[in-house]
This record gives structure tokens, sequence and C-alpha cells, in this order.
């Protein structure tokens, strides 16, 4: 059993001042695989303390020296990608080979970007040419409280914390207390990368107790959270009372508008993107919504690929999917499939209970429903399983109207082959990102929402600008 119970306050591993300990679940096994430490009012303190003093001298450091010392974390973050993978496989379920090329691939990727990005980034420059000595600064916004999910997690840490970082921020990262020990590896690498002392800290903890601490706190500037909707809400009022910036990053429920001219992969594509993660990514596309003279054929298509996706222990190297995080997620997503067997839609593939000869673990069915309406819970709630829901649609404008029928506006996706209906449904769909025919996302492509999926953008250029203050400088010389 791994004991990481330390925090990564001024530049140093610290004991907690009033921590209490809190078991990490491996969800393949059901059994503990950690004990890490869930800090208090003081551990906060002391490390929003550490970052508030560390501002100054940070922001002061040129452009080009943060830079390079984003240079330097991509460096070790390569050489210690392994550790990150084998955390992450043992403490949130997923496979490792898929850790090592996706959970950890995402990480390298948005470092990578962040260093372009920044040495792109007009960090300094006159307002206008028509405005005789005014000059437009973009600095930091101060002392940033960084706050993660478990589902991505270096994904969505690195998201934070290097675009936080290389604009002038300091800060404090809370990661999800379901998948401390990738976060702890990383503060190793922040050490490592030799970010001064205080710029970058950590403290684990769980949402009642350090996230609040570090949402009222009066020294933190900005909170930069994902994670859910519900969470998302009572960050924003607890932030209010000290008018922090609040960016949000919340939860989705994605349409796939499939049309009968989509090229003949998409389907295998919308349910493979899914099923992956176990269905535990923001962006998963949900609710497949196909247009009604090929209903039949995806519905059929759709649950044979369904049927092929192995689920497996996440130790196990190769392709299948894992368990999904935890048992209450487990008993919720069974609750779920069981709501929507009662509410009348039609299982094609999966169901409740666990796959054959998985006894142990928190594994799930890779699930497919068929005839879903759009009053269903299941077309309605966030369900994060590997479970899809199949609707049907008439006309391109019902299309529209049944995927933007939801409180979420995170991704939506389009398959067809008709280039003017796409365009048409790029601007109609009510979303921060809208992927189409299987292209993903350009290099440093802003990351979204709208509604209820959240306010802000990360990744690349405007990544970094979620993260600075906008200064107006008159009768600079
Ligand atoms: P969660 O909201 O339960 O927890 C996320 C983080 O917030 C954890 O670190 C948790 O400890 C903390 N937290 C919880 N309540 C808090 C509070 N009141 N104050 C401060 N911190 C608090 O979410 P989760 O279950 O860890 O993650 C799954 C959710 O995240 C899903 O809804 C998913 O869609 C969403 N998500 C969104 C994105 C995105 O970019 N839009 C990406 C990944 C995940």
């Amino acid at each position: 059993m791994i004991e990481k119970k330390q925090f990564y306050i001024n530049g140093q591993w610290v004991d907690p001042i009033d921590g209490r300990d809190y078991n990490v679940i491996n969800p393949t096994t059901e059994d503990p695989c950690a004990v890490i430490s869930l800090g208090g009012q003081a551990d906060t303190d002391a490390a929003v303390a550490a970052a508030k003093a560390a501002l100054p001298g940070w922001m002061a450091t040129p452009v080009a020296d943060r830079i390079l010392l984003l240079e330097n974390l991509l460096a070790v973050y390569m050489d210690r990608g392994e550790d990150l993978a084998q955390a992450m496989s043992i403490e949130m379920g997923a496979p490792i080979d898929m850790a090592r090329a996706s959970q950890v691939g995402a990480g390298s990727y948005h470092i990578k970007n962040f260093i372009r990005a920044a040495k792109a980034y007009d960090w300094e420059s006159p307002f206008d040419e028509r405005t005789e000595g005014a000059r437009i600064i973009h600095e930091a916004v101060g002392v940033c409280a960084l706050i993660t999910p478990w589902n991505w997690p270096m994904n969505q840490v690195t998201l934070k914390v290097a675009a936080a970082a290389v604009a002038g921020n300091t800060m404090v990262l809370k990661p999800s207390e379901e998948s401390p020990l990738d976060a702890i590896v990383f503060a190793e690498l922040m050490d490592e990368a030799g970010f001064p002392p205080g710029v970058f800290n950590l403290v684990n903890g769980d949402g009642v107790g350090v996230g609040s601490q570090l949402t009222a706190h009066p020294d933190v500037d900005m909170v930069s959270f994902t994670g859910s909707t519900r969470a998302g809400k009572l960050i924003s009022k607890s932030a209010a009372d000290t008018l922090k910036r609040v960016h949000l990053e919340l939860g989705g429920k994605g349409a796939n508008l499939i049309f009968a001219d989509a090229d003949e992969k998409a389907v295998k594509r919308g349910v493979l993107h899914m099923m992956e993660n176990s269905g535990q990514s923001c962006n998963a596309p949900s609710r497949m919504i196909v247009e009604a003279s090929a209903y039949d054929r995806v519905v059929e298509e759709a649950a044979a690929m369904a049927q092929k996706i192995s689920v497996g222990p996440a130790d196990k190297e190769g392709r299948h999917i894992g368990p999904v995080v935890n048992e209450t997620q487990w008993t919720k997503i069974q609750g779920l499939i069981q709501t929507g067997i009662d509410e009348g839609a039609r299982v094609v593939a999966g169901g409740v209970g666990r796959p054959d000869g998985l006894n142990k673990g928190f594994y799930v069915r890779p699930t497919v429903f068929a005839d879903v309406t759009p009053d269903m819970t299941i077309a309605n709630e966030e369900i994060f399983g590997p479970v899809l829901s199949i609707m049907k649609f008439d006309d391109e404008d019902e299309a529209v109207r049944i995927a933007n029928d939801t409180p979420y506006g995170l991704t939506n996706y389009v398959q067809s082959a008709d280039p003017a209906r796409r365009n048409r449904l790029a601007r109609q769909l009510r979303s921060g990102m809208v992927e189409m025919n299987g292209m993903s996302r350009g290099t440093g492509a802003p990351f979204g929402g709208m509604k209820m999926s959240g306010n802000g953008r990360e990744g690349g250029s405007y990544g970094i600008h979620d993260f600075v203050e906008v200064k107006s400088v008159s009768g600079w010389t």
C-alpha cells in the first residue's frame, strides 16, 4: 500500500497540519491502494500564503524564463510518463495502455501547446496606432485555486497549471480525492523542472474541505474549476463574496447527429468515442441522434460495435475499457440503466449488472439503448458511464431542436457528407465545440462550454487568455 500523506507547499514536501487519512480505492480490485491525507483549513492557508508570497517575484520573471521552465517541465514529464500512467491506472481505472497513450499523452500535448502559444502570445502591445502612448499589458490574475476532477486527471491538471504558470500566476492545485496519486507525481515534476518555491503548491483534500476553503479564501484571486455542474454552482456562490474570477468547465450531454449520408465509419466512431474511458468524459457523444431513413441500420451497427468492446482490469495491457471510478458511480450508472428500461427505452447491447466473468471491480457493460425519446431520464442526465442513447429525427430542424434541448452545451458532433449542411449546423448548435466527420479539434483550439457546461476556454492561447488580466496603460513612454 502506497503512503503519500505530504503536501507540496513553498517548494517543500510537508506534513499535513490538520489533515485526516483517506484511503484511495483501486476500482479494479475494490481494495485500498494508497493512503493520502485530506487537508484542512491550516493546510489551505499555508499553501495560499506561499502562493501569495511568491506572486510578485514570479510576475516579475520575464515570460521567456517562464517558458523555459515549461520546457523543463515537458522534458521531465516525458521521462516520468510511466509513473503517471501507473498512478492513473490504479487510482481511477484507466487501462494501462490507454493511460500511457491518451491520459499521459494529453498532458504532454497541452504543455507543448502552451509553450508554442506563449511564444506567440501578445503579452504587451500598443493599444491602437491612433492612441498615442497607450499600451495593453496582459499580466497575471494573481493567486489561483485550481480544482480538478478524476476522469482525465493529467489532461486537466496540465491545462490549468501550465497556462496559469506561464501567465505569471501562482497557484494551489487541489486534485480530486479520487485521483491524488498522479497529481503527487506531477508536483515532483514541477519541483524537478525548477519552478521557484511557492509558484506551484499542492494540497490534497475533498470538496467540502480544501475545495470550499480555497473558493472562499480572501487571498485567492481566481478559481479555475473542472468538474460537475453541481459543484460548479456551489463554487460560483462561494466565490461571490470575494468576487473572484471563476472559470468553470462542467458537464455535458453531447449530441452526435448522424445523417443518412454519413460516412461508413461514423457509427463505429461514435460508439467507440462514447465508450472511451468507460464513458467518463465530459465531451462524450452520449446522444446519437439519427435520421429516420438510416435509423434501423444505425441501431444494428451500434449494438454490434458495443458488443465487441471488451471490458477488463486496468492493469491488463491491450485494448479494452476498464472499470468506472468507484462504487458510487457504479451504483448510479446501474440505476440509470434500470431507469432507461423502466421508461421504455430498448436495450440493444449490454444492460444492468457486471460483464460476464467480472465479479469484482466496478465494471459496467457497454450499453446501447434504442428508441430513446427526449423526455426520458437517460436522454437528459449526464450518466458518466459506457451508456449510449439512440434517438431519431425526421428533418434537420428537428435534429437541431433535440440536440439543443439540454441544459448543457459542451460538444456536439455532426456526421454528414453535405458541406453546406455541416456549416449550417455548426452555427445552429449551441455548444462551445462542434466536431464534424471525425475531425478532432486542431492543435491548441479552445476547449470549453456554453450554458450549464461552463464559461471558460482551455488550451493554447485561449487557455492563457483566461489566466490574464488586461491592463490598459496611458502615458507609456
Ligand atoms: P466533482 O464536481 O464531484 O469534483 C470535481 C472536483 O471538485 C474535485 O476535486 C472535488 O473534490 C471538487 N469539489 C467538489 N465539490 C466542491 C465544492 N463544493 N467546492 C470546491 N471543490 C469541490 O466532479 P467529478 O465527479 O470529480 O468529475 C466528473 C464531472 O466533471 C462530470 O460532470 C464531468 O462532465 C465533469 N468534467 C468536465 C470537463 C470539462 O472540461 N467540461 C472535463 C472533465 C470532467
